[in-house]
């Protein structure tokens, strides 16, 4: 079971994300526990204020320390992480490595951003899930935690589904079809209609290489190609070549 504490002053953020999809599933299985925690029950002042002015002057509040050092204290378990726009971008690979920790604390930041003394002491690594700023670090949390508790054993339906998704692999997914064969003018692949699961296995293979050389090259830099990737490569880009030609 991996344990997840958030301390965060909107608790109530979280209830319809506990309520859905796999998180739902994985928390009626026991994959997955989470604790949401109201920082403002930690403060010692009497307004239940957390935040206050900056000091040197300038707009915003800061999240002060004395409130998150109690909350911490009382509730971290494993690594605290901080939601920050400044931290290391979230990747798959971030995810696989922090679902393998058992229990883990997410502190999620608002106003201005933190008392810089919480993040030097207190915080043991800051994770960023894009470059671009939100209001408050609940979303990031979700993200991760979403990120996370698909790839836990017995949540999702199957375990391919997952190890073919994009970026677990290093590159993209291929393209999905479904129900009708035919829609305003487009068919599915024929391939996919064939019932020949090597072929279907190669094409698909095919598309997802071919779609992170379109889309992401800089992804294949970083993936062993074998032989036959090669091949398929090449046949991928001799088709869009004859596709444009048509
Ligand atoms: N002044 C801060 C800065 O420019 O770095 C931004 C503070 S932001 C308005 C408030 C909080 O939202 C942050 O403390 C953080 O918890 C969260 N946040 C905003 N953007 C984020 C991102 N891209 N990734 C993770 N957390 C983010």
């Amino acid at each position: 079971m991996n344990q997840f504490n958030i301390i965060t002053i909107y608790p109530k953020f979280f209830e319809s994300f506990f309520e859905h999809g796999l998180i739902k599933k994985a928390i009626g299985i026991r994959a997955i526990s989470i604790n949401v925690i109201d920082l403002r029950l930690y403060t010692k002042d009497k307004h239940q204020r957390i935040d206050f002015k900056t000091y040197g002057g300038g707009p915003g509040m800061v999240v002060q320390y004395q409130p998150v050092r109690d909350c911490l204290d009382a509730n971290k378990i494993g690594k605290c992480y901080l939601l920050s726009p400044q931290g290391k971008t979230l990747s798959q690979k971030k995810l696989i490595d922090i679902s393998k920790e058992e229990a883990v604390t997410f502190l999620c930041g608002r106003y201005e951003g933190l008392d810089q003394r919480i993040i030097d002491n207190l915080v043991d690594e800051e994770i960023s899930i894009g470059d671009y700023v939100l209001s408050g670090g609940e979303m990031p949390a979700a993200t991760i935690i979403e990120g996370i508790t698909r790839l836990l054993p017995g949540v999702a339906d199957s375990i391919d589904s997952i190890i073919n998704d994009s970026f677990y692999n290093g590159i993209l997914d291929h393209p999905h079809y479904t129900k009708p064969e035919q829609i305003d003018n487009k068919a599915v692949p024929k391939v996919l209609l064939s019932g020949n699961h090597q072929d279907i296995a190669s094409w698909r293979r095919k598309q997802s290489l071919g779609v992170t050389l379109l889309r992401r090259p800089e992804l294949l830099k970083n993936v062993k190609l074998t032989k036959e990737d090669d091949r398929l490569l090449q046949e991928f880009i001799a088709d869009s070549k004859q596709e444009e030609n048509e």
